[in-house]
């Protein structure tokens, strides 16, 4: 070796750093899904994951949640519950001497609900490893991806090695929700009141559970409430009652045709064409009714629509209320409705793959993996959209392999981790470079 050159790893020393931390990974990944954290509720995990990146000598700041402060911005959707005191975190390794290309790995630590814990094979926060998979709520969405950018990480710390560019670890609150943890960190960012700027990054990575696909188009995503109040009566007379519930069936009867329209083939965005059925109309949550034998007085629907890059939020609510509206006049005229938007109100997007940043990670995958990545066109929203609107710096989802998000039962493939945790060391070493640690 060349005074004062280093030699680059190769591809294999790099796996073989990543293979034994193993233990580690799965103790990591174990106790931050052992920290539960639901969206709006994600303190503890908040709490584990700073201590995780003190312990990789890091010192992440908190970047605090102000609902206040976001209301002007493009892609601010109502929240669903109080900031709380809750907060991001942001850290970076800054290199000794300015010079490598920089990137910022992108994940949220909000989960969503775990349904009926008698549903699951085990406890859904007590994390446990079978054949391979360690399952648990948010094992999959996505704690694995971030505890793989921090094996990534700590891998070259191991070999020696640092990395020659910044490197940025933001964790997230409310992906799951309205994205409001990520504009959180862009606002701060952008604004100068954290203690990185925007232009500290050249490449963003979110590592969301996709199979170990680059994502290259997402679909835009609005939450809706429905809110419909009928007239009570006694069942003996249900006939001079009217039921807001029955009219709730119709309403999402009514839209589940729009989805069908929306997803006919004619219709497809070309980024989608090749997906089954990209548009997804869900009836997540019902409340409703007092007592079997009485016509209920109110009923609340919780709807999640999507729709293409190329049709805006407002438009989409457009189309949808007016849609509500009219099933809702056609049934009855004395039943009332009224739509509240909150939670996500996210735009779709595209994400180009080519620029030089996408283009090292796939080589980096290759790599690591001997294949090409899949692209994929994703039917959910992701934090992505925040990069690819709000800034000039090229975004993708990266990550591992999981089974049953939002789903009993969910897991993550630790084989995938691993080869998602070298590609990603990789895509350091190629895009930011890296240089002995000092003595
Ligand atoms: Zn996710």
């Amino acid at each position: 070796m060349q005074r004062g050159k280093i030699l680059q790893p190769d591809t294999q020393r790099i796996a073989a750093a990543i293979d034994a931390l193993e233990p580690y990974m799965v103790r990591t990944l174990s106790d931050f899904v052992a920290a539960q954290s639901p969206s709006g509720a994600e303190q503890p995990a908040a709490r584990y994951i700073e201590q995780a990146w003190r312990e990789l000598g890091l010192a992440p700041e908190r970047i605090l949640l102000d609902d206040a402060a976001l209301k002007a911005l493009p892609l601010y959707a109502c929240p669903c519950g109080p900031d709380d005191g809750r907060y991001n975190l942001l850290a970076r390794h800054v290199p000794a001497a300015p010079g490598g290309r920089s990137v910022l790995f992108n994940g949220h630590i909000d989960v969503v609900p775990t349904g009926p814990a008698a549903m699951w094979s085990r406890p859904p926060y007590e994390p446990a490893v079978v054949d391979g998979w360690l399952y648990g709520r948010g094992s999959g969405d996505m704690k694995a991806g971030i505890v793989c950018a921090m094996a990534a990480y700590k891998a070259l710390l191991d070999m020696g090695l640092r990395p020659a560019g910044t490197v940025g670890f933001n964790a997230v609150l409310n992906e799951e929700d309205t994205g409001a943890g990520t504009l959180a960190t862009l606002n701060a960012l952008s604004r100068a009141t954290a203690r990185a700027r925007l232009e500290d990054f050249d490449a963003v990575i979110i590592p969301e559970p996709f199979g170990e696909a680059m994502l290259r188009a997402q679909v835009g995503v609005c939450w809706m409430f429905v809110d419909l109040t009928g007239k009570p009566a006694h069942v003996a007379y249900m006939g001079s009652g009217v039921n807001p519930i029955e009219a709730g069936i119709a309403v999402m009867a009514d839209l589940k045709e729009l989805e069908a329209q929306w997803n006919a083939p004619e219709h497809r965005h070309p980024a989608f064409a090749d997906q089954p059925h990209p548009i997804n109309f869900n009836l997540g949550r019902i409340e409703g009714g007092e007592w079997n034998s009485s016509v209920p007085c109110t009923c609340t629907l919780g709807i999640r629509f999507s729709f293409y890059p190329d049709m805006t939020p407002e438009a989409a609510r457009d189309i949808v209320a007016a849609r509500v509206r009219a099933t809702v006049a056609r049934l009855n005229p004395a039943l009332t409705v009224q739509l509240r938007w909150q939670g996500q109100f996210a735009p779709g997007c595209e994400f180009d793959l080519d620029a030089p940043a996408m283009r090292a990670l796939a080589a980096a995958h290759e790599k690591a993996t001997g294949q090409a990545p899949a692209k994929l066109a994703c039917t959910a929203t992701t934090d992505a959209r925040h990069f690819r609107l709000m800034t000039d710096l090229p975004v993708t989802c990266y990550g591992p392999e999981a089974r049953n998000i939002h789903g009993i039962d969910e897991s993550v493939s630790i084989a995938s981790m691993k080869r998602v945790a070298t590609a990603m060391a990789q895509f350091i070493v190629d895009w930011c470079g890296v240089a002995p640690a000092p003595r």
